[in-house]
């Protein structure tokens, strides 16, 4: 039983309900009935539509009842769409040019009409065809720099900050998803789970007995259900960035809660480093894909880093809110430093653990990654995956062998 007005939206469906909406129906442009509409809905959960006309187009994105990715068994609440739309309300007027801007959002639908990105492609669907796009990663990492600090107590009052938290707090049927997915799933023998099997066989049961993983996970799970610091994302990997050549911009925070900053930045930089490791299965004749493998794993690196350097000089320029009130260290710049520093060492530790936990979610949980996934020799994929699982589990158990992003990418590399 979905709510009164709800249907989901089909190519006839939507023509009509666009061309009832002039201010919509304009950016599209000329009749109608000439529109091209495409669905084109490649994710886990929803339905997203691409409409081009005489004036350009929309994007016009809707929760369905279900989890696509599963089928009409696993019901999924629809209110997903209205926290897309509220991430844009909160978060947009800090991310101009890294998100589209959201045009429109129908509560009764729930659906919302977005810019078209064009010619854009997903970020991980160019970096599986060998492409490089040199400014990627640095707008994703400015992106998460800004998030992290302008939605957070360091650069506002307290008051704005609680209630956003609030508002965000009733993302529950995706932030469950989360903490069952990441936090949970990898670590008991669900149906939902799967893995290139045989092959992982022994190493998931492995990954299931193993205690002090599962505390590290636990840990993590329970930093990210608690620590209400900044609004994340909630599902920074490489399939919801869309690149061009010389454009980027972050799709998709349905996920979107208040939790520890190094939540996205650890998924986003699982996600380099699986494609850095999915790299010997794309291999071709042609092309053994080393260069570009070794270029991924250098994004890694400029991704920390300018996150790193964008944060530390947001948090000094917007330093105004009541989190860490700054006026009382006037002529101390030593001392605002220092904390500045010590905060980023909490935040790259949180990092390294929650890539940890992505990437043994994403080999042996429910959602996988086509960087894997498109493998079609299962050894040469069976291979790959194992090499991340060594890393993450190195992460998450040996947080002390890495001080800096620099050992995290040498003991990637040491393992291909
Ligand atoms: P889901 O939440 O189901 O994963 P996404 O928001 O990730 O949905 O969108 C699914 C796909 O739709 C993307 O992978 C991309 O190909 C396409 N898409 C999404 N938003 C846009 C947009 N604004 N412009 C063009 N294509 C888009
Ligand atoms: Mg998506
Ligand atoms: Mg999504
Ligand atoms: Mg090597």
């Amino acid at each position: 039983p979905t709510p009164e007005g709800y249907y989901p939206l089909d190519e006839p469906g939507l023509r009509v309900w666009l061309a009832q909406r002039p201010a919509l129906a304009a950016k599209v442009g000329g009749a109608p009935a000439d529109w091209h509409i495409t669905e084109v809905g490649d994710g886990n959960l929803n339905l997203v539509f691409l409409v081009r006309g005489a004036a350009g187009g929309v994007c016009v994105k809707q929760s369905l009842p279900y989890v696509r990715a599963a089928g009409e068994s696993w019901p999924m609440p629809l209110e997903r769409a209205f926290f897309e739309y509220q991430h844009q309300q909160v978060a947009g007027p800090h991310l101009a040019g890294l998100v589209p801007q959201i045009w429109h959002y129908d509560p009764l639908l729930y659906a919302s009409v977005m810019e078209l990105l064009s010619p854009h492609i997903i970020l991980r669907q160019g970096l599986l065809a060998g492409r490089r796009y040199p400014q990627a990663v640095t707008a994703v990492a400015e992106f998460a720099a800004r998030s992290a600090v302008l939605t957070s107590a360091l650069a506002q009052p307290f008051e704005a900050v609680f209630d956003q938290a609030a508002l965000f707090s009733r993302n529950h049927a995706l932030t469950r998803v989360t903490a069952e997915l990441v936090f949970a799933d990898p670590f008991e023998d669900l149906p939902r789970n799967r893995w290139t099997s045989p092959e992982l066989d022994e190493v998931a049961a492995s990954v299931r007995a193993d205690a002090a993983l599962r505390a590290a996970v636990a840990r993590l799970g329970h930093r990210f259900l608690t620590q209400q610091d900044a609004l994340l994302h909630g599902d920074l990997h490489t399939g919801s960035v869309m690149v061009s050549d010389n454009d980027t911009r972050v799709i998709d925070p349905e996920f979107a809660v208040y939790g520890p900053v190094g939540f996205d930045t650890g998924a986003f930089l699982a996600n380099l480093l699986m494609a850095y490791f999915s790299q010997p299965g794309h291999a071709t004749a042609a092309d053994d894909r080393r260069d570009h493998a070794d270029w991924i794993l250098q994004q890694a690196g400029v991704f920390w880093r300018h996150f790193a350097q964008r944060f530390d000089a947001l948090w000094q320029a917007h330093a105004d809110g009541d989190a860490w009130p700054r006026r009382l260290f006037v002529g101390e710049e030593g001392v605002f430093a220092r904390a500045r520093r010590e905060h980023l060492q909490q935040v790259f530790a949180d990092t390294l653990g929650f890539a940890g936990a992505e990437i043994i979610r994403r080999i042996l949980g429910f959602a996988h990654n086509l960087d894997f996934e498109a493998i079609a020799d299962r050894s040469q994929r069976a291979a790959a995956e194992t090499r991340a699982l060594t890393l993450a589990r190195a992460l998450l158990l040996q947080p002390q062998r890495f001080a800096d992003i620099d050992s995290v990418l040498d003991s990637a590399q040491a393992l291909v």
